[in-house]
């Protein structure tokens, strides 16, 4: 018999989790590069901030901090629920989409089972799916790195997956699968399978090209407060579904993992519809800048539905050579993690000023990235 470690041990289950770092935050990229601050393109947050009611709300809720939030969030619920015409029992909130996802994966993915997903979206379920011992089973990409309802099927029949996590509108790819395409897919799963469907980008489509708001009890839809709304950083977002998938994340959620201020906050910026308007209009006028930017240095981008333009480098070694050199000149981006769309890099919408500064320092790294890959 071996000795007992000599230290506290995670279980045998967290310590066969692979070291996994979902993303390298730009705080820490600025002091890698030894920077107080980069042009923050990076990570899809809104560049034109919460509306201005939600800051005065929540400027006045900071005082009463001292305060757990309800953690039923039942004023935020019911505003949610009257603008999907849904009932409150088929809303919970929790702490942006990304909490969400863990409870999705606790609650519909048993330990050992599959969870189908395209190759290349949004890499946090993963590492959820890491963590409670579930695994990802992938299937493949078209051209653009969008979603293949054949291939979606396809993974769910070799598998027997009991989840499906599909983006919609994707990230990292900015595609969209209109509701015809996924109504169609909906009727070719199983009813014992969960559509997660992340509408994270929601917003910058409009509500007609979405699946309608009717609750289906097979599909659950998440949405966030951090993109469209300007409010990554009060940690908010809800979920959509049957009361019955609703209820199981009341014995999953923490009940005070919602922030007070950011309950108020959300509920302010619910109310604030011509803030919305503006901000979707100046991100459609960014992204018609970067694919014109791409275009002016002969380089594809990728058709977008949200606030960011994946703008193809080349290779996979040249889109990392890419993010690098942007980095080295202060500005953060992410790129693709998987084929086809690997050789590209993911630009956020900035405003006016950010977007000119990007452009500059975009020629400058792409001449030195083709320099070094001409020596
Ligand atoms: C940004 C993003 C999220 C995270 O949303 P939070 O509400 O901030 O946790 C989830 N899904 C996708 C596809 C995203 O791009």
């Amino acid at each position: 018999m071996s000795a007992p470690p000599r230290f506290p041990q995670p279980t045998t289950q967290v310590a066969s989790i692979p070291a996994m770092t979902p993303f390298v935050a730009p705080e820490e990229l600025a002091r890698r590069v030894g920077r107080s601050e980069l042009l923050r393109l990076g990570a899809n947050e809104s560049a034109f901030g919460p509306s201005p009611r939600a800051i005065a709300a929540m400027r006045e809720a900071v005082a009463l901090t001292s305060w757990y939030g309800d953690p039923e969030s039942l004023q935020l619920r019911a505003a949610l629920a009257a603008r999907h015409g849904c009932a409150v029992e088929e809303v919970v909130v929790a702490s942006g989409i990304d909490e969400l996802m863990g409870l999705i994966v606790r609650g519909f993915c048993a330990p050992g089972a599959a969870c189908v997903a395209t190759r290349g979206t949004y890499p946090t379920l993963f590492y959820h799916l890491n963590g409670f011992g579930g695994r990802a089973e992938f299937a493949e990409p078209n051209e653009n790195g969008g979603l293949v309802p054949e291939n979606i099927a396809d993974a769910v029949r070799r598998s027997g997956a009991k989840l499906v996590y599909i983006a919609n509108p994707d990230n990292p790819s900015g595609s969209f699968a209109d509701r015809a395409t996924l109504a169609a897919l909906r009727e070719v799963l199983p009813d014992d399978v969960l559509l997660f469907l992340d509408e994270a980008y929601a917003d910058f489509v409009s509500p007609g090209e979405l699946p309608p708001d009717a609750i289906d009890p097979r599909t659950i839809r998440t949405r966030t407060f951090s993109k469209a709304y300007g409010m990554a950083g009060a940690r908010i977002g809800y979920a959509l579904a049957s009361a019955e998938v609703i209820a199981t994340f009341q014995k999953l959620r923490l009940h005070f993992g919602v922030n007070r201020t950011a309950q108020i906050g959300a509920l302010a910026a619910l109310d604030d519809g011509a803030f919305m308007r503006g901000v979707i209009a100046e991100v459609e006028r960014g992204r018609d800048e970067y694919h014109a930017l791409a275009a002016a240095h002969a380089l594809p981008s990728l058709p977008s539905r949200t606030n960011f333009v994946c703008i193809g480098i080349g290779s996979k070694a040249d889109a990392e050579a890419m993010v690098a050199a942007l980095l080295e000149l202060g500005v953060f981006v992410r790129k693709p993690w998987a084929p086809p769309i690997d050789g590209f890099v993911r630009v956020t919408v900035g405003t006016v000023a950010e977007r000119a500064a990007f452009a500059e320092r975009f020629a400058e790294a792409l001449d030195r990235v083709r320099e070094k890959a001409v020596r």
